[in-house]
């Protein structure tokens, strides 16, 4: 592959193997078990699975499972099912940060001997006031000089229980005169009597991001540790406590996060929409949760193409969602059969067709997929088109080609069909129309020469089966979010969810099992949904037909 053509990622990699800085690639992807995976997650998993792919090495799941109180095991198994269904393989098993627990607490020790690490009983308020500004030196904790024998013991305390909640900390004793925050002798360890849920009772003081994440890469052996950019200012601290604590020399990188136009890619925000029941879970498929997604009928392809477009950037920026639809009707367009599913039915009778009449038609399953073969689809005297596909008056009649009065039109892998009449209620619905059809023109065996330029879809009205459909809108109405924040609520797009409770799909549907997909012709794709049952077939939409990417 051509230089140019790589990521900035993975042109360090080369770099790094060519010369020898280092000779295998061990990435990893740390989700925190305190929510679903969403669209941002799939971006970093795709990236950092896909690098272990290319280059014949390893990524490990890791749950960086380090704040009790807001982590679970629904959590874990629920990101275990996305990554599995994304299909990349993690190894053997999973990996938990707190299975280094032990380990986590002899490099604090570790550090408190070697005069680097420091128990500090000031308040949070005391500490953080001792670092308000990066261009004014912060001050010291009077805690700071204490020896290494006093740390060692209190320290021995904090882990014992012996000391209340947020009375003390362990701090690494760096440079409070640094103009990064980060290096302002950052907590390392703090006390939260909150059981786990894997160690259980076993700790009471638990170690913080900077001091788990680096060291946890480092027992992993981890060469690329790849992570967003707000971590940038971390790297410092990363790289410091790994070289007081002299273990492996794990990297970290920073890449661009996935931001993406009228979506939330936040868990703290989707677990509040989540709580306040502005959707119906985590699943719900207007979520951009992987999980609401698959339910969707995104692809694991849909999503790992749309990764790949995106690509790796060094800047933050905001990714059009019409890139995400557009990943994954390109992959439906190759895989999913095409169907007839009519949302608001209008009844049209034949009167030439004789009353009990039924003749079997040839449809086609997939044009862009010759294996995919054809189906029976059963055409009698009574049928259902859309309601949309007949006016009385149009509005431009030469450019209307769809049904009207003396108007012609094929039905698809049927006949070419006439409108004589049609019968309007008090109110001017049209309640159902009349045709004639042309015995002539039936679809492969046209012998009339006859030309129209409108085709239709329809079903038999003997032989539909009723179905739910749920169309699926953006769930907010706003484009940048991202500068959004507390209010983002009222950003939400009331009519992100329309449900069409008397739609008739074509009798092929009738045994359609959840997760079946399907393009319902002229209308988009759809899948059938989990809560589809033997009496009433759901549909979800994924996505309309019409393209709105550009590029
Ligand atoms: P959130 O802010 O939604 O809680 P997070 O970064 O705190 O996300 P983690 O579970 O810690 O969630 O993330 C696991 C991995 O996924 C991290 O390496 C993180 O960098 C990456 N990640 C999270 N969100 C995005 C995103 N929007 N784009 C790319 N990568 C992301
Ligand atoms: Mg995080
Ligand atoms: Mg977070």
């Amino acid at each position: 592959e051509k230089r140019e053509s790589l990521n900035f990622i993975e042109q360090m990699i080369e770099d790094d193997l060519a010369s020898g800085k280092n000779s295998f690639v061990q990435t990893r992807f740390p989700p925190e078990p305190n929510g679903y995976l969403h669209i941002g997650h799939a971006k970093s998993i795709v990236l950092n699975f896909g690098l272990a792919e290319k280059y014949n090495g390893k990524c490990n799941l890791r749950f960086d499972d380090t704040n009790p109180e807001k982590e679970s095991t629904e959590y874990v198994n629920a990101i275990i099912e996305d990554i599995k269904w994304l299909g990349y393989d993690y190894g053997e098993k999973a990996l938990f940060t707190s299975d280094y627990f032990d380990t986590l607490y002899e490099y604090a020790i570790k550090l408190i001997k070697k005069g680097k690490a420091y128990v500090d009983h000031q308040s949070a308020e005391e500490i953080s006031a001792g670092k308000t500004n990066p261009t004014i030196p912060g001050i010291e904790s009077p805690y700071r000089n204490n020896s290494v024998e006093q740390n060692l013991e209190e320290f021995e305390k904090m882990r014992a229980g012996e000391y209340a909640e947020g009375s003390c900390v362990l701090r690494a004793k760096i440079d409070m005169t640094s103009p990064n925050m980060h290096m302002r002798d950052p907590i390392i360890y703090r006390i939260k009597k909150v059981a786990h849920h894997r160690t259980g009772d076993k700790w009471c003081i638990y170690p913080n991001y900077d001091f788990a994440h680096g060291q946890s890469d480092s027992i992993e052996n981890v060469t690329y540790s790849l992570c967003t950019l707000e971590f940038r200012d971390h790297k410092p601290l990363y790289d410091w406590l790994i070289d007081e604590l002299e273990i492996f020399p794990s990297k970290q990188t920073e890449f661009a996060r996935l931001n993406l136009s009228y979506t939330i890619v936040s868990k703290r925000k989707l677990l509040q929409l989540v709580n306040e029941g502005h959707v119906a879970g985590w699943d719900d498929p207007r979520m951009p949760t992987i999980s609401a997604l698959r339910r969707r009928g995104f692809t694991p392809d849909s999503l790992k193409k749309f990764a790949h477009k995106v690509g790796v950037a060094r800047r933050d920026g905001i990714t059009d969602v019409a890139l995400l639809e557009h990943s994954v009707r390109e992959d439906l367009n190759k895989k999913a059969n095409r169907v007839f599913g009519i949302q608001n039915p209008l009844k049209v009778v034949i009167t030439n067709w004789p009353e009990d009449k039924e003749e079997i038609m040839q449809a086609v399953n997939n044009p862009e997929d010759e294996t995919a073969g054809t189906r029976d689809m059963p055409f009698t005297r009574e049928l259902y088109i859309e309601q949309d596909d007949f006016l009385e008056n149009p509005p431009s009649p030469r450019k209307w080609f769809r049904l009207g009065p003396d108007r012609e039109v094929r039905l698809k892998y049927g006949y070419i069909v006439k409108c004589t009449g049609f019968k309007k209620a008090d109110d001017g619905t049209i309640e159902e129309i009349y045709c004639e059809y042309d015995p002539d023109t039936k679809s492969g065996q046209d012998t009339s020469g006859k030309k129209v330029k409108g085709t239709l879809g329809w079903v038999s009205a003997k032989h539909a089966v009723e179905a739910e459909i749920r169309l699926y809108d953006r769930l907010f109405k706003t484009e940048n979010l991202n500068t959004i924040d507390d209010d983002f609520i009222n950003h939400l797009n009331p009519d992100s969810l329309t449900i069409v409770p008397n739609a008739l799909v074509e009798p092929s549907l009738k045994d359609a099992k959840a997760g079946g997909q399907f393009q319902f012709e002229r209308q988009g794709y759809f899948i059938v949904d989990k809560e589809s049952t033997d009496d009433k077939l759901v549909f979800n939409r994924t996505v309309t037909l019409r393209d709105n990417w550009s590029k």
